[in-house]
């Protein structure tokens, strides 16, 4: 009998938990012994992270544990990882463990640094992760009225998307609470376009303006100034707020750097080809952690765990062909006004611009249950 293969997987995220449940599908117990690695045994749906503020989304919808979203048969240990050896595959733990694995997928993901950004910390806020989302609840709750800035301060971030949704969607709840008069939004995003097509940015542009809006994009914001309740941007303005929504700049994570894999900003640097990690085949990067940093997404994600997994099951088990790395899944953004767009963003593809409606806004609004029964379970 083969003897079986330790695939560990450090990360409990989307990406992580992707990989996992994909390679337990098509591998028996003793093909394939899998264990994930994390430190974080509550996993949030961040694209509700932009419902939560306006009480569009009760949070308890949005997050489930760790150990429910893996399939059966899969080892969840709680613990961080501090170091790895990427020559021998050796994992070190902060729990003081070590681990060999015959394959290693690294899915850890970006950490926020508002740090880097003077004046951020007690005056900024965002809808990025769960508590943050929370706490702008409480900001929205009250407001007024004034002028409220979206905007990020690091260049490339996840989901950029969320921004415009966030923009719009404020823009709709404004006019349902009757605040719209009273409120500004201005909306900085750090690309010039949100995707390679453009009609979709002209289509875009044209709907921001028309709801009052204001749109300014290639706009990354290098510092705030809480006294005088104004960020300066990349371009040279300065721009005004009353309430400051602002994105921190996104980083990889310190035990990349620590273990001789990552580029200066933490991020696992990798063989595009097949996410390999220093050459070394055994290892890969996925998701938000490695330096590909083309279209940081649950989607994106989702191409390249079910690539690695696939890659791994053609090398170990046998009978499943390897996978191509695109994305599967269209990416959705809310409008506001209970209407949502969908759109495939793949170099090369016709230009087909944006095509708002209410389906799309259903697929949306549901789209944590999918994601959790479906998505997460690797069965597409
Ligand atoms: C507001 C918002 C809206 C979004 N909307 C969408 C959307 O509509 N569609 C879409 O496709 N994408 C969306 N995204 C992006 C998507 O959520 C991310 O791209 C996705 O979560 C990336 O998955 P990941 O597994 O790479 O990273 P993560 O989900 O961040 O997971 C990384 C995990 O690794 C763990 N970890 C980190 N370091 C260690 C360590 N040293 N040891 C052990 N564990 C560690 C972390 O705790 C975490 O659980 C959105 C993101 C945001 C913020």
């Amino acid at each position: 009998m083969a003897v079986s293969k330790k695939v560990i997987i450090i990360g409990d995220g989307a990406a992580g938990i992707m990989a996992a449940n994909k390679l337990r599908f098509h591998s028996t117990d003793k093909e394939l012994e899998i264990t994930v690695i994390g430190n974080n045994p509550r996993h949030f749906y961040k694209p509700d992270g932009v419902l939560i503020p306006f009480g569009y989304k009760n949070y308890r919808k949005s997050v489930k544990p760790v150990n429910f979203l893996l399939n059966y048969g899969v080892n969840y240990l709680k613990d961080e990882v501090l170091r790895i050896n990427a020559d021998e595959n050796i994992i070190f733990l902060k729990s003081g463990k070590s681990l060999i694995g015959d394959y290693i997928i690294i899915a850890t993901g970006d950490r926020y640094s508002p740090e880097e950004i003077p004046g951020y910390e007690g005056e900024a806020r965002h809808f990025f992760d769960l508590q943050r989302a929370m706490e702008l609840r409480e900001y929205i709750k009250t407001f007024q009225g004034g002028q409220v800035f979206i905007g990020s301060a690091g260049e490339v971030i996840q989901y950029p998307e969320s921004l415009y949704e966030f923009a719009f969607v404020l823009e709709s709840y404004l006019a349902e609470n009757g605040l719209k008069d009273k409120t500004t939004i201005v909306l900085a995003t750090p690309s010039k376009e949100l995707s390679s097509d453009p009609a979709v940015h002209r289509d875009l542009s044209g709907m921001l303006e028309s709801r009052g809006i204001q749109f300014h994009p290639g706009v990354v914001i290098k510092s705030v100034d809480p006294k005088n309740k104004e960020v300066a941007g990349s371009d040279g303005a300065m721009y005004k707020y009353s309430l400051l929504i602002l994105v921190p700049p996104h980083r990889g994570q310190k035990f990349a750097i620590d273990s001789g894999i990552a580029d200066e900003k933490g991020y696992v640097v990798v063989d595009p080809k097949d996410l390999s990690v220093k050459g070394n085949r055994t290892i890969f990067a996925i998701g938000d952690a490695n330096n590909l940093g083309l279209g940081k997404s649950a989607v994106a994600a989702h191409g390249q765990a079910s690539f690695v997994a696939s890659l791994i099951i053609s090398k170990t088990v046998g009978g499943l062909k390897e996978e191509k790395m695109t994305a599967k899944v269209p990416e959705f953004a809310l409008t506001g006004n209970d209407t949502a767009f969908s759109f495939y963003d793949a170099p090369g593809r016709a230009s087909r611009g944006i095509n708002v409606n209410k389906g799309d806004f259903m697929l949306r609004w549901t789209s944590a249950d999918t994601y959790f029964s479906t998505i997460l379970r690797g069965m597409i």
